[in-house]
């Protein structure tokens, strides 16, 4: 289905989304120089929209610009703002939800590596369902772990979310769908897991242990990662932050994807082995309850992370 919305925020106001368009000289287009977010917003118990971790995701944004130098021209509080109205002005479309993507990058104007223009930014809504699938995030899905590498630390500025870097990403889900598998799983240039496409990655070995790979991993600081890690350990549960290797996922008795886009999905195959049971398990199945009921507003103990449109 064609992804379609009402209005686009661009370059500080609201326009019509048939006006959303950028002319084929933009420098990004050619280079890849820009930086992006994906924000969920969900329909709460009581029926409000509230966008989930909206200030880190766009402090993010800023951080990914800061990183590759790209001016953006709105602070903080005008990002989110921005956002804001965007979901005010359509909430008759998002009543129950909707993808948010703010996106900056490097317009037209000059051509050539070290040109400088000026900044485009944009904030785009649209109705997305479970990235992976309605029937992934229930059962669990399939992947595979790619025959491409997850690029070092000084090749990709792994801290950011930078529009160029996402090529990687591509070339390891294609070959992976292309392959009949569902998600690809990066190593890093050591062999280690890294994340997936755009997930990052928890497994829980027979000893019953929850490892996520460190933040000196070539992974992306996921937000979701970061609440995931903040809904086990508020529960008792210990984590470690370690890296391991892809043999460790063969024997392993649950393995679950974090992302925005993702939630949180199972994994009940890896190359063709079956993880644990082969279902969903018992830490997973906690960390998606415990995950949904925190962004539609039913936990109070983390009501700081919902703005409330
Ligand atoms: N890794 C990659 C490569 C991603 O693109 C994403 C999605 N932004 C994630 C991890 C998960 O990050 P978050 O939980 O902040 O959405």
């Amino acid at each position: 289905s064609v992804l379609r919305a009402e209005h686009i925020w661009l370059d500080g106001k609201l326009v019509k989304w048939d006006e959303g368009s950028v002319h084929v000289m933009t420098h990004a287009l050619h280079y890849g120089l820009g930086v992006f977010e994906g924000i969920r917003a969900y329909k709460t118990h009581d029926g409000r929209l509230a966008v989930f971790r909206l200030r880190e995701h766009i402090q993010r944004l800023l951080d990914s610009a800061h990183i590759i130098m790209l001016h953006i021209p709105y602070t903080e509080d005008q990002l989110v703002e921005a956002t804001l109205e965007l979901l005010r002005q359509q909430k008759h479309l998002f009543a129950n939800g909707a993808y948010l993507r703010p996106v900056a990058f490097m317009g037209d104007g000059a051509m050539g590596l070290g040109a400088v223009n000026p900044t485009r930014v944009a904030v785009t809504a649209w109705d997305w369902g479970a990235y992976l699938g309605d029937k992934g995030i229930r059962e669990g899905i399939r992947a595979k772990v790619s025959s491409f590498t997850r690029m070092h630390v000084n090749v990709n500025m792994v801290r950011g979310k930078i529009t160029g870097q996402y090529v990687n990403s591509i070339l390891a889900k294609r070959e992976a769908v292309l392959a009949g598998y569902d998600e690809a799983i990066l190593l890093d240039i050591s062999g280690f897991v890294a994340e997936a496409s755009g997930e990052n990655i928890f497994m829980v070995n027979k000893k019953g242990i929850i490892k996520t790979p460190p933040l000196s991993s070539p992974i992306l600081d996921g937000i979701t990662r970061d609440t995931v890690l903040k809904l086990l350990r508020d529960s008792g549960r210990q984590v470690e932050e370690v890296t391991f290797t892809r043999d460790a996922l063969y024997i392993c008795n649950e393995i679950f994807f974090t992302g925005t886009a993702a939630e949180i999905t199972p994994v009940r195959e890896v190359d063709n082995r079956q993880v644990g049971e082969g279902k969903p398990g018992p830490i997973g199945r906690f960390v998606q309850d415990a995950y949904f009921k925190v962004v539609r507003g039913q936990d109070d103990r983390y009501a700081d992370w919902l703005t409330y449109v």
